[in-house]
């Protein structure tokens, strides 16, 4: 077997988008940087690193990706934010993408919100009607090979099953087809899916709470469920005027008792909030 092994590196899309997040951070916030230099000390390890929505409209290929793909164009520029700190030496902060000052025609009312919505990005005044409990979810999970110590990291999701790798380790396997000569039984195979195990230490869990919110002018409006994540937990009260920028989600009802209940309600996964 061959020691060469295959990185899979960003596709040209992903390259293309890690490229004009950093020329739209080294071009407009360069005193954004200047600032983080040299204040690891900072109380809280989260560094709000707010981008107009203006600019990111400006730029052709992010304000496409950022509309059609919201959620992991931000992600891409998390990762641009992780190298770009660790360049300018900035020990144990991390900056979070927040795009704030949408344009006007993004603004929804919630009452105005359907299912049709989904997927969509919104600027929304609200009023925080409750506040949920602090909750942590598995972002990312480390899987550990128990045979021969490969990682696999799996990105999870909200309120959903836990996702294991597809498939049994990938070194194992490979490994298993020479000596096998191509021919696995099936019981080995079923041993190398099974080596595949969670481990706490390296998995990755983010700080997440819902808030309750309806329409401000409204005081019969139905409320619906936004999810604010990292610093924005716990900083916000019943009662509190506030801006949400976020994406329209379905998500399972929460009192299902069963795995395949169709049911579905609509909430707003916010990237950013302003408080008015
Ligand atoms: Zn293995």
């Amino acid at each position: 077997m061959s020691d060469e092994r295959l990185f899979p590196g960003p596709s040209p899309v992903q390259a293309d988008t890690l490229n004009a997040w950093r020329e739209l951070f080294e071009s407009k916030h360069s005193a954004d940087f200047a600032q983080l230099k040299g204040t690891d000390c900072l109380e809280e390890p989260i560094f709000t690193f707010e981008v107009d929505y203006r600019d990111i409209d400006q730029n052709d290929l992010l304000s496409l990706y950022f509309n059609e793909m919201p959620v992991s164009t931000i992600e891409l520029a998390n990762e641009v934010l992780r190298t770009m700190v660790a360049e300018y030496e900035v020990s144990d902060i991390r900056c979070i993408l927040r795009p704030v000052s949408l344009p006007s025609e993004r603004t929804k009312s919630i009452s105005a919100l359907r299912m049709r919505n989904r997927g969509t990005i919104v600027s929304c005044v609200v009023r925080v009607k409750d506040v949920g409990p602090r909750l942590g979810y598995l972002q990312e999970a480390l899987y550990v090979c128990a045979k021969c110590d490969h990682r696999e990291t799996v990105k999870q999701r909200i309120a959903r099953e836990r996702k294991r790798p597809d498939g049994p380790c990938k070194e194992c396997f490979n490994k298993a087809m020479v000596d096998f000569e191509g021919k696995i039984p099936y019981s080995y195979y079923e041993s190398l899916r099974k080596s595949m195990k969670l481990t706490a230490e390296g998995s990755f869990y983010k700080d997440i709470q819902y808030l309750s919110v309806s329409d401000i002018d409204d005081s019969s409006a139905q409320p619906i469920w936004v999810i604010i994540d990292d610093e924005y937990v716990d900083r916000f009260s019943v009662g509190d005027t506030v801006r949400i920028n976020g994406i329209v989600q379905i998500d399972p009802v929460p009192d299902r008792n069963f795995m395949k209940d169709t049911r579905r309600i609509l909430q707003i996964h916010a990237f950013s909030v302003e408080p008015l």
